[in-house]
């Protein structure tokens, strides 16, 4: 199938962007890299009537540097990610999972900021950055303003995002010298979305640890009680993770998935104490 008509509009500025948004808030939609929203046009999933194409706009593709953070544009890629064309705050963690998301023809076209703005519950950058503790920087009629991506994704394909607002960038602070992460994603053949997702970060120097999961039938789930075991060098995080998991009274899993979860979470925990 091919999606229906719609209208196309491509702004000079971020600022025209959001203008363009506010004006039409029922029927606009941004397109940035298109490798969601033009499948979800064309299964008639999404039906905008107009586009705004936000994807050379050089606002959103701007990386900065500073002595904490590291700035990336929206609309950078994930190829860009993975290729270390922006610079890298995580210490190799972002370019490691850039490579292991979707097929390299869809990483060249797919967005950081997309990814963040459609919140697939199995997407790798909601998880990843929640672990690494950034914030989303986005735009509205009214100005700037900053959402820890903890808080962002508030559930399967929903986000704190308002209709009138768009990404600009996502701020994520620097890992220190002596941080450590571990990364694992399960999924039946290379390309696919995971059916278990897991990062953990230990960045003892800002006294930072944090254990997520990531397709986990709703938003990234931040493991507490693991995320307290790294820190304190704990002896077996498998029932750290089994325990999390039981906590987490809103999430529905049935015992095969239940088991690849707690399989990740404890690889990843292994990777950071080994
Ligand atoms: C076959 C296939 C396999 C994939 N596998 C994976 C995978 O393993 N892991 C993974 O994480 N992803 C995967 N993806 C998704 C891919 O990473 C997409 O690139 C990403 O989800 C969306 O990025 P995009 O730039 O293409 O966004 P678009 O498709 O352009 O937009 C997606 C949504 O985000 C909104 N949007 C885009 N940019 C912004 C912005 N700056 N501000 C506000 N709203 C915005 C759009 O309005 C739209 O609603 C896969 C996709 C395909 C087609």
């Amino acid at each position: 199938m091919k999606a229906p008509a719609v209208d196309y509009v491509r702004p000079k500025s971020l600022a025209e962007a959001v203008d363009l948004l506010s004006q039409h808030p029922r029927e606009a939609r941004v397109i940035a890299g298109g490798q969601s929203l033009v499948a979800m046009m064309n299964l008639r999933v999404a039906s905008p009537g107009l586009l705004i194409d936000i994807s050379r706009l050089p606002e959103l593709s701007l990386v900065s540097d500073d002595p904490n953070a590291v700035g990336i544009g929206a609309c950078v890629t994930h190829a860009a990610i993975e290729d270390g064309q922006a610079a890298d705050p995580s210490r190799g963690l972002m370019p490691r999972v850039a490579a292991s998301l979707a097929y390299r023809a869809i990483r060249t076209r797919g967005t950081i900021g997309g990814s963040l703005a459609l919140s697939d519950p199995a997407a790798e950058w909601p998880a990843v950055l929640t672990a690494l503790d950034a914030e989303v920087v986005v735009c509205g009629p009214g100005g700037k303003r900053s959402i820890g991506c903890a808080d962002f994704t508030t559930g399967v394909f929903e986000t704190a995002l308002a209709a009138d607002e768009i990404i600009e960038s996502v701020r994520i602070p620097k890992l220190s010298q002596d941080a450590r992460w571990g990364y694992l994603k399960l999924c039946r053949k290379a390309g696919e979305f995971a059916s278990a997702l897991a990062v953990a970060v230990i960045d003892r120097t800002r006294g930072h640890s944090r254990v997520v999961l990531g397709a986990a039938n709703g938003a990234p789930l931040v493991l507490d009680h693991t995320s307290r075991l790294l820190s304190n060098g704990g002896p077996e995080p498998r029932n750290a993770v089994a325990a999390d998991l039981d906590r987490a009274a809103d999430r529905h899993f049935d015992e095969f998935q239940r088991n690849l979860h707690i399989v990740a979470a404890t690889r990843a925990v292994r990777q950071v104490l080994q």
